[in-house]
């Protein structure tokens, strides 16, 4: 298989996934159709197409790196009970942004907000 067939897959499989994705969790995935697939290809097209702006790499307090398919700014939520992460849309957070931007008379690039709590999914389960 040839190297850029093989990021087009991972861009694929991410691209089509509701998730934030570990490196892991790709690779194994992948693995099942594409016996040939390495992990280190794997973080090296996730690095590729990071760089490319294709992807984002979503760094959180004691996980190991995961990957959105959401390029907007936007926040996350990490749920206490079961890790999962969830794209929280905050339109205040922009004009946060804005307002502290200009106050400071600097230029914020990037950001990251994440909180920690109990997603949808487990709430409604008590
Ligand atoms: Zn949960
Ligand atoms: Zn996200």
């Amino acid at each position: 298989m040839k190297f850029s067939k093989q990021r087009e897959l991972i861009l694929n499989y991410i691209l089509n996934s509701h998730e934030h994705l570990t490196a892991d969790t790709i690779y194994a995935d992948l693995k099942k159709d594409n016996p040939e697939l390495s992990l280190g290809t794997v973080y090296r097209n996730l690095t590729k197409l990071t760089e490319m702006g294709a992807i984002k790499k979503v760094s959180l307090p004691n996980q190991v790196d995961k990957f959105d398919k959401n390029l907007e700014p936007h926040a996350h939520l990490i749920c206490d009970e079961c890790g999962s992460v969830t794209d929280i849309d905050i339109p205040e957070v922009k004009s946060f942004i804005d307002k502290v931007s200009k106050d400071e008379d600097i230029l914020i690039n990037r950001y990251n907000i994440s909180f920690n709590g109990i997603c949808k999914k487990c709430k409604n389960k008590k």
